[in-house]
């Protein structure tokens, strides 16, 4: 733990993945451990990792990357962080991530910009950027994300490691700032597919304090990892492979599904026919829910409050317009339209309607396949400030895992090649609590 604190103090200037480090409650953990024992059967024990800083982490600041929670120090932990705890892994630090999760390239965040581990001059990938790349840099073997449009598995992709977005219902939401309720889940960023197992076995499970968690039984997710995949039905979506993808990105995901046919599984070709409305949907969805959640922060009760106001409306107006930056006022714009009386049939209800057509084409495809594998992002990481002005193109990054969370289905990306040095991800979508099924696979492929 000494040693990884060290590390991440000589090098974060490079990487600028931490908002706050944790030294004095590593080194207490730790020597907690220590005093316990290491439990040579829990793979978690003693390992140090990082915490994207959505996630509330008792008496350590928590700030979404957002001013309106500077100096916001929650009273509890996540269920999530607490599950680390009991299995003895060691929280180092809380990772920069864009502001309210709302970003693809981390660039939306109030405290700092963080850069890509291949490439300091690209894009880490958002909103989980400084998860993936004090994993993808080597600072810790370990990170806990986000993933609500595809903020796990494209920073993963941008860094060239494994990172998981569980089904929606498998990981504990408790504690975690909420941006989408019906599409936010916790998962977890690891260089090696064992590893990734390993802490979703740990961080999996019901939670009394989450409804919507499942009472399904958590597996063993290591034990699956057999690297047989003979006879396993791949189906691979035409529409993943459209006119936006990058020709690289497509050459080195078909190469890596030739490679899995080569293992023993069957791969066809088949169709999601709805995917191109995901994007359009998505923002009226997220953006709605996002409005109601941030709601809440109103300079009374968490973090930042404007100096100088006159009355209680004015400390609201003022405290919101201070604390909040463009990108997410605008989710807030748009959220609050969708969601007014004279919008809510055209946006909100259209959109709800093509989340369920997106869920039958996966019901589909789930019926006679037992996985779908794709690219996970259309492009490789970028130089910063590419999109600015069109935020669009941003939005369009997201086209090829926005589905994913709109079904509620596990999705894992994985390194599958490099284009011009920079790293490729492959992704891997498996049905409903069928995360067994996705892990056999990246593990065979890997
Ligand atoms: N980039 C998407 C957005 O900005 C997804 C973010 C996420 O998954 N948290 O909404």
């Amino acid at each position: 733990t000494k040693a990884t604190l060290a590390n991440i103090a000589a090098t974060d200037s490079k990487y600028e993945a931490y908002i706050t480090t944790m030294e004095d409650e590593a080194i207490e953990t730790a020597a907690a451990v220590d005093a316990a024992g290491i439990d040579a059967n829990n793979l978690l024990s003693g390992i140090p990792y990082g915490i994207k800083d959505n996630i509330l982490t008792k008496g350590v600041q928590t700030t979404a990357a957002s001013h309106i929670l500077e100096g916001f120090k929650p009273v509890f932990d996540a269920t999530v962080v607490e599950k680390m705890r009991k299995a003895g892994a060691i929280g180092v630090g809380k990772t920069n991530l864009d502001e309210f999760a709302m970003g693809s390239t981390g660039e939306t965040s109030y405290y700092k910009t963080t850069k890509n581990a291949w490439d300091q001059t690209k894009v880490p990938g958002g909103s989980s950027s400084g998860s993936a790349v004090t994993v993808g840099a080597g600072q810790v073997p370990f990170a806990l994300g986000t993933d609500t449009g595809g903020s796990i598995r494209q920073p993963a992709a941008f860094n060239g490691i494994v990172g998981m977005k569980p089904s929606y219902g498998r990981v504990s939401r408790f504690g975690v700032v909420a941006f989408a309720s019906s599409l936010d889940q916790v998962g977890q960023f690891t260089r090696t597919v064992k590893d990734n197992a390993a802490v979703l076995s740990a961080l999996a499970g019901q939670d009394a304090n989450d409804q919507t968690t499942s009472n399904r039984a958590v597996p063993d997710f290591t034990a699956s990892l057999n690297g047989d995949i003979k006879g396993l039905k791949i189906a691979v979506p035409k529409e993943y492979f459209g006119a936006g993808v990058n020709a690289a990105v497509k050459d080195i995901v078909r190469q890596a599904i030739n490679q899995l046919e080569a293992l023993g599984a069957i791969v066809d070709e088949v169709s999601l026919p709805h995917t191109k409305y995901g994007v359009a949907a998505y923002y009226i969805l997220g953006s709605a829910e996002a409005s109601s959640n941030l709601q809440r922060f109103d300079g009374i009760r968490y973090g930042f409050r404007a100096k100088d106001v006159k009355t209680l409306e004015d400390l609201y107006v003022q405290t919101r317009t201070q604390g909040f930056g463009d990108e997410v006022k605008q989710r807030i714009m748009l959220g609050t339209y969708a969601l007014s009386a004279g919008a809510y049939e055209k946006f909100f209800k259209q959109a709800a309607q093509v989340r369920t057509l997106m869920n039958q084409d996966f019901d589909k495809v789930f019926a006679d396949y037992d996985l779908i594998v794709a690219p996970a992002t259309p492009n490789v990481a970028y130089g910063f400030g590419q999109n600015e002005d069109d935020p669009e193109i941003t939005y369009m990054n997201d086209v090829l895992t926005i589905p994913v969370n709109m079904a509620g289905l596990p999705g894992l990306s994985i390194n599958a090649g490099f284009s011009n040095g920079l790293p490729v991800g492959m992704q891997l979508i498996g049905d409903r609590f069928a995360e067994e099924t996705v892990y056999r696979v990246a593990y065979a492929f890997e």
